[in-house]
């Protein structure tokens, strides 16, 4: 049983919806999952520029605090005492509420005061560089990060203290501890979201300055692509593998004055997590529309095949019933085969009615010989292909009589025994028509009147000679003429054999006579 023509149009229609609706969800998640990475790059890397600007701006304002301070010293340095000292620099730390520690040294680098947490290191020396850079150059720094005598990760941001002529003869400084509370994780801390979003901020080596997760801070990371970036001095924003593995979209900005970055990103997973969303919402919402058109298509494709399915079940009826077996056919489809086969038989069927409708218009049904109507077409067409041929007609004598001494069912069956003779005697040299009534024809195509009345004169002698159905033998008389030798066409070679029988029976009957002769004696 091959595939019906109905499940061949929902196929296909269902087929088409389902492709139609999954390329445009896939082209809609994806539309949507390209504006979402996007929108969390642009985000990012805008983020990562407020951070970025925020910590310069924290640190300019530091050493502008150092500065004032400074400044404030330059006076009272070589007379202050450590007292006061002491209490600078733990004003600072309350006010500038950013740093960790403050120091204040002289020129050599002694520390001459400190705030409260490292006042052992009163009268020591400093031994940073940044200090140092500070104290020889006379310009403010920012260090980059160290392990500090404490043993802590810290920065050391200084300011010089110098006298009214400009040398300088001291300075001011304050750290922030990068592993401890300090201001970045004010700064940058605060700002992560649940959905594992997070800030992180590199020195120009690549060193973790800040990190949500402390233990990783002074840790270099060097196999990042957004960190490479930085270190050339670039911003922007990227989707990346972080050095976990992760895939991450990255928003990242140079801090010109520290020349640090700050790196804002957010898991790609969770950034396009809506969009998942969005898709599973999209097919809820189009799922009754996807029912609706499914039931259209089942009533219209229903509709189409209809008619088509009834046509094919009457051809199987039909063909069931004539017990014919299926053809093999080059239709693939139920219906298609059925209306196949039906048209097929049906052809055969006419076919065989039109050879029988033929059969029948051409033949006589007394005698079975082909009848006057078969003579003219056969005649006409051998004059058309220019055969010459023979025409022979025979009329039984005194028929009439036979017909009234023995009836005229036993005229029928002389007929029949004459139609028998002629065709056994011609056998396939020529043709026999029953010409009307009592009266016949013989086609002799290819061959000459003189053979063709040798034939006919013997087949008279035979006929004459032997006892026919009504108990007595018959006899006829023969007319014989040639095309072209006699005449042009069929019309008057008929006229003209019709002549000579009428010759020969009026010359006694039982006589063959052909054209020659019949002139002959006219
Ligand atoms: P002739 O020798 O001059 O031909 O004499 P005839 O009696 O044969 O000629 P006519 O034409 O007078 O008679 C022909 C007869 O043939 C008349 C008709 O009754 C008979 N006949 C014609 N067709 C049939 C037929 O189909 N069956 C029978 N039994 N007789 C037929
Ligand atoms: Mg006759
Ligand atoms: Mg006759």
């Amino acid at each position: 049983m091959k595939i019906s023509l109905k499940h061949l149009l929902l196929a296909i229609a269902w087929l088409s919806i389902a492709l139609t609706l999954a390329s445009s969800l896939y082209a809609g998640y994806r539309a949507d999952q390209q504006t979402l990475e996007k929108n969390t790059l642009e985000t990012n890397f805008a983020y990562a520029q407020k951070l970025a600007k925020m910590t310069e701006d924290y640190f300019l304002r530091t050493e502008r605090i150092l500065a004032y301070s400074a400044s404030e010293l330059s006076l009272s340095l070589d007379h202050a005492n450590s007292k006061y000292l002491n209490h600078e620099a733990e004003r600072l730390v309350v006010h500038a509420e950013s740093l960790s520690s403050v120091i204040i040294t002289d020129n050599r680098g002694m520390i001459l005061g400190t705030s409260s947490d490292v006042r052992s290191f009163i009268g020591k020396p400093l031994l940073d560089e940044g200090g140092i850079e500070t104290l020889t150059k006379g310009k403010a720094t920012i260090s980059k990060p160290y392990q500090s005598k404490t043993g802590r990760l810290v920065i050391f941001i200084a300011a010089p203290i110098k006298d009214m002529k400009g040398n300088v003869i001291g300075l001011i400084g304050g750290s922030i501890y990068l592993k401890e509370e300090n201001v970045l994780n004010e700064l940058l801390g605060q700002h992560f979201y649940e959905d594992g979003s997070y800030v992180y901020v590199v020195d120009e080596n690549g060193m973790l300055m800040y990190h949500l997760n402390q233990d990783r801070v002074g840790e270099y990371v060097t196999q990042n692509p957004v960190i490479a970036e930085l270190r050339k001095g670039h911003s922007g924003s990227m989707r990346l593998l972080n050095s976990k593995n992760q895939d991450m979209l990255a928003g990242y900005a140079l801090i010109p004055l520290t020349k640090w970055g700050v790196v804002s990103q957010r898991p790609t997973e969770m950034a396009l997590a809506s969009s998942k969303g969005m898709l599973s919402e999209m097919i809820l919402k189009s799922l009754p529309f996807i029912a609706l058109s499914a039931l259209i298509i089942l009533y219209f494709a229903s509709q189409i095949a209809k008619p088509l399915e009834k046509l094919a079940s009457y051809a199987t009826d039909q063909l069931e019933r004539d017990g014919h077996a299926p053809l093999e056919s080059g239709a693939w489809y139920h219906e298609a085969i059925q209306l196949d086969l039906a048209l097929t038989d049906s052809f055969d069927r006419f076919q065989k009615k039109v050879d029988h409708f033929i059969l029948e218009s051409s033949t006589d049904p007394l005698t079975g010989l082909l009848n006057r109507r078969a003579l003219n077409e056969q005649a006409r067409i051998l004059v058309e292909q220019k055969v010459h041929f023979t025409l022979v007609i025979l009329d039984i004598d005194r028929f009439k009589r036979v017909n009234d001494t023995y009836g005229h069912n036993r005229g029928d069956e002389v007929l029949k025994y004459l139609s028998d003779k002629l065709k056994h005697h011609v056998k396939d040299i020529g043709t026999c028509y029953r010409f009307g009534g009592e009266e016949f024809v013989i086609l002799y195509p290819n061959i000459e009147y003189e053979q063709a009345t040798e034939f006919t004169d013997e087949l008279r002698i035979d006929v004459a000679s032997e006892i026919s159905p009504v108990g007595e033998p018959i006899t006829f008389s023969a007319g014989v003429a040639n095309i072209p030798e006699h005449a042009e066409h069929f019309l008057r070679l008929l006229e003209l054999a019709d002549e000579c029988l009428y010759h020969a029976k009026e010359t006694g009957r039982n006589k063959v006579v052909n054209a020659p002769e019949r002139n002959k004696r006219v």
